[in-house]
């Protein structure tokens, strides 16, 4: 064997000798063991048949070039390996014009060729994570700054320019973190920094802290600094600061807080009980101290507590029931006259109102409950109802007596009238002066009472009187006006009527009402003669009437008494009469539902009103 046999066979490199037309005449063992090819499947068959067909026409170009004379050195192609794999092969082949063959030595590069590859992808990939950073960076929504261990700023970002008013070429390499934080601050951002110094940049990867920031222009701003160290080597460090200006965050908490202690005010000082349950468990999450007044429990005792924790069982299933009304309705929910346990005070009667509170989203989140303890007006409604049921009671009990009492009277009294009056005549003759006038005085006397009892008994009447009906009061005034056309006439009085409305009442009464004004209106009358006026008006549900007089008038101070039985302002030798007129005049009014009252100029006339309502 001679040198070269020796190296064709146990070279490390891929041999082989063809001829001009690319036969392989022998390839070495390398070759074969490389390509995964036995010699006899290589000889004789063209190189070019295991080239990738990519390569193929350079390989083809380079075949032309070595048969022309020249020397091949460092071409590459791919060989195809029996398993369907490409191996990289470096060539240096040289001609052999004489014999016309190709000798041909290779070297497999194929993990050269991987690692170039992926160096170029890993580059590309790296360029390409440069660029994503790089946007970004730029494209932050808030200032992002690097720095070096020395603070030194390295990189500074277009929204860290518009915040804090520097230009990135002013602030490169400077130790900027320094100068955007104001000097009495410096002192406590040393103080967040220093973990970082003190305990390694491994140790403690990030911090965050807020502090007080300023721009270009002296402002000073608050931020909100979240700092993370990285390595770039074993002794280089950089920080990367996200910066974020929490000026308008601050002005938003200091009003959420204005606003919550308002409504903190609120609910501690009002006079009712105020009570917030989760919807999720129905457990209170807030109490007014109202609500330790009434039940005698301390907020401890009811925050975080359900109904069945603080109340019998029974109060408890009730309040739960309104709560599950409440959230399946989703409506205010009122509930009247509610009886609940407490503490100390034993069973209270509670008015209250329970609604939902949503969340932006309109998810109910709290039951808010309003509540009034109601036992002692509760208590003090049933005395008044009482007493007021009393009261009528014996208001129908002296209207009886007053009538029976009047009816029965009467007799008697007509009795003593006619003796009298029977003394008088038979005994004429003998009787002195003196005592014909004390006969005169009583028969006076009782006749006056007969008046008086009348009236009484009028008076009593009222509320026995007949059912109401419709009527026109136009036609009631004329029957009125002919029933006192005789005083009418007498007093030379004028009476002026407006269009009166149909009402609905006891038509008696009404004329009677109506007389007693204008008899009033008339007797009460100056030197001048008298003139009444009768109009009406429309008030809400109501008809106000009004009779006008031009008369005495009545003095301020007396205007609430004349409606009082038997009250007069006047002698009766001035103005006879039993000052039960308008005591009647009240009640029928009353009887109808309506309000009477007067208004008077002294001196110049009065007015009374009454109200009738329409239906
Ligand atoms: P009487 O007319 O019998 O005195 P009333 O009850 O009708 O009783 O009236 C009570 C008092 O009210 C009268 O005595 C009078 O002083 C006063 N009064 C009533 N109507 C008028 C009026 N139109 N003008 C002035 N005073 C009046």
């Amino acid at each position: 064997m001679n040198i070269f046999e020796y190296f064709f066979l146990n070279s490390q490199d891929l041999c082989f000798i063809s001829n001009f037309d690319g036969c392989f005449e022998i390839v070495n063992p390398y070759f074969e063991q490389k390509l995964g090819y036995s010699q006899k499947e290589l000889l004789e068959k063209k190189f070019l048949n295991f080239i990738h067909p990519d390569d193929t026409a350079a390989s083809l170009k380079e075949m032309e070039k070595l048969k022309e004379g020249e020397v091949s050195l460092g071409f590459t192609n791919r060989y195809r390996k029996k398993d369907g794999d490409y191996l990289w092969v470096e060539w240096n082949a040289s001609p052999n014009q004489a014999d016309k063959k190709i000798y041909a030595i290779g070297r497999d590069i194929t993990k050269k060729k991987i690692d170039e590859e992926n160096g170029q992808k890993y580059i590309q990939e790296l360029r390409n994570s440069e660029q994503h950073i790089k946007a970004i960076f730029d494209n932050a929504p808030d200032p992002v700054i690097v720095i070096d261990e020395k603070n030194n700023v390295v990189k500074w970002n277009p929204k860290a320019e518009t915040v804090f008013g520097w230009k990135t070429n002013e602030v490169l390499g400077k130790s900027l973190i320094q100068f955007i934080i104001p000097s009495q601050f410096k002192e406590s951002y040393d103080k967040e920094m220093e973990p970082f110094l003190t305990k390694g940049f491994e140790n403690l990867s990030n911090t965050s802290f807020e502090i007080e920031a300023k721009n270009k222009k002296g402002i000073e701003f608050p931020i909100s600094l979240s700092i993370s160290s990285y390595k770039i080597d074993e002794k280089k460090y950089y920080f990367i600061c996200f910066v974020r200006d929490i000026a308008q965050n601050k002005k938003i908490l200091d009003e959420l807080k204005i606003s919550e202690n308002f409504l903190d005010s609120i609910i501690e000082n009002f006079p009712a009980i105020i009570f917030v349950k989760n919807v999720s468990d129905l457990r209170y999450v807030r109490v007014n101290k109202v609500v330790e007044e009434v039940f005698g429990f301390s907020k401890k005792e009811i925050l975080g507590k359900n109904d069945y924790e603080i109340f019998p069982k029974e109060e408890a299933d009730r309040f739960v029931a309104n709560d599950k009304k409440l959230l399946d309705t989703g409506k205010l929910l009122e509930i009247n006259d509610e009886p609940a346990h407490t503490k100390y005070k034993g069973i209270r009667i509670f008015e209250t109102k329970i609604v939902l509170v949503k969340d932006s989203i309109g998810k109910p989140i709290y039951i808010l409950g309003i509540s009034n303890d109601i036992t002692d007006r509760k208590r003090i409604q049933t005395e008044l109802d009482n007493k007021t049921k009393e009261l009528a009671r014996s208001n129908i009990e002296l209207e009886q007596f007053a009538y029976v009492a009047s009816h029965d009277l009467q007799e008697p009294l007509r009795m003593v009238t006619s003796y009298l009056q029977l003394l008088e005549k038979r005994y004429k003759d003998k009787l002195d002066q003196d005592a014909k006038e004390f006969i005169s005085f009583a028969v006076d006397g009782s006749n006056r009472m007969r008046t008086l009892i009348q009236s009484l008994l009028e008076y009593s009447r009222i509320n026995r009187a007949n059912a109401f009906e419709n009527f026109d009061v136009n036609l009631l005034l004329k029957q009125v006006q002919k029933n006192l056309s005789a005083t009418i006439a007498e007093n030379k009085a004028i009476i002026k009527v407006d269009d009166l409305p149909e009402i609905y009442g006891d038509p008696i009464l009404i004329n009677q009402l109506f007389q007693n004004l204008i008899q009033n209106g008339i007797k009460f009358k100056n030197d001048k003669d008298p003139e009444i006026y009768i109009s009406c008006k429309e008030e809400g549900n109501n008809y106000l009437f009004s009779v006008k007089d031009n008369g005495i008038g009545i003095q301020k101070e007396y205007i609430d008494q004349i409606f009082v039985i038997f009250k007069r302002l006047h002698g009766r030798d001035k103005y006879p009469g039993t000052g039960m007129g308008l005591a009647i005049c009240k009640k029928i009014v009353e009887r109808h539902g309506g309000k009477i009252w007067a208004e008077s100029e002294f001196g110049k006339g009065s007015t009374f009103y009454f109200t009738l309502s329409k239906k």
